[in-house]
């Protein structure tokens, strides 16, 4: 962004957290949340907040709207940002800060040492326990932590993190709903075999998630009917025990611009590719019994 230019989003940014410092404002924030379906008549929300100057009130009523509160035909009602903001916090402030890791009951890809699921800083990290290898991330508020039994949490961890993905691999940021870019990047350490990894990033708000080629192509129709017609529903089975999700096993990179990349799963002796391209389209090109593909090359 050019530095003489003023930054429209910033300077909204501060004025909606500035509008949320004052302590009236907050209470008509508060009334309208607990207020049925969210909206209000004007009486309502100035006698509970207890205010008693009509103009001050009103002021404070017309600094919120369009940012938090809309203007209804009868009285006030949060805006799904009012309400999102909410809930977020909601999300964010109850719950434990930590909790004790759990094992996941399945092996490193780098290490052949057990995995563990490790919360730090509200954020969910499936990682080795041995070599520090962190096969899955994604952030989690704590209030999920809640009322949930170790067993409870993974899975709920599991359907989170595949909702996530599912969304930023279909362009849509699953915290501000703006246009995300999909980005590879290829790690080699010392030692270790090449790694294929894409970073889908929001180009509004900047959040982020490194994913597998596999854990993007894991709800694919042809990847579920793969394994369905084989017996087994992967839609039930958490990802990191699934070998394409967390190792770069079957990963070929056929270019890296523009991106395609090749994976090719294997089940009771057959196997599926699936081809990904830069905006994560991921289609079927082949489909081989008894492991028929393995000289790795490509059907046209
Ligand atoms: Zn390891
Ligand atoms: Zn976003």
């Amino acid at each position: 962004m050019d530095e003489t230019t003023p930054e429209p989003t910033d300077e909204r940014l501060r004025t909606a957290f500035q509008l949320l410092a004052s302590e009236t404002r907050l209470e008509i924030l508060h009334a309208l949340w607990n207020a049925p379906e969210w909206t209000a008549t004007f009486s309502e929300l100035k006698e509970a907040v207890g205010m008693r100057d009509s103009g001050q009130f009103q002021y404070h009523l017309n600094e919120l709207t369009g940012t938090f509160v809309r203007r209804t035909e009868d009285g006030y009602a949060h805006l799904a940002g009012g309400i999102a903001l909410y809930r977020a916090m909601l999300g964010s402030v109850a719950g434990p800060e930590t909790v004790d890791s759990i094992p996941l009951g399945d092996v490193c890809p780098a290490c052949d040492e057990e995995l563990e699921l490790a919360y730090e800083n509200q954020v969910f990290y499936a990682r080795c326990s041995a070599c520090g290898e962190t096969v899955l991330s994604s952030p989690f508020p704590p209030a999920g932590l809640e009322n949930r039994t170790d067993e409870g949490r993974l899975r709920a961890f599991d359907r989170w993190t595949r909702r996530l993905i599912g969304l930023l691999g279909d362009g849509v940021c699953p915290w501000c709903a703006s246009t995300v870019t999909h980005e590879l990047s290829t790690d080699s350490t010392d030692g270790s075999p090449r790694s294929v990894r894409i970073t889908h990033a929001c180009d509004r708000c900047g959040g982020f998630l490194r994913t597998t080629a596999g854990e993007n192509v894991v709800d694919h129709p042809a990847v579920v009917a793969f394994f369905y017609e084989r017996g087994v529903d992967i839609t039930e089975i958490p990802h990191w025990e699934l070998d394409f999700c967390t190792s770069d096993e079957g990963v070929e990179l056929v270019s890296e611009d523009p991106l395609e990349v090749l994976l090719t799963v294997e089940e009771s002796g057959d196997t599926v590719t699936i081809s990904l391209d830069e905006e994560m389209r991921a289609r079927e090109i082949d489909r081989s019994s008894f492991g028929a593909r393995s000289d790795g090359s490509r059907d046209p």
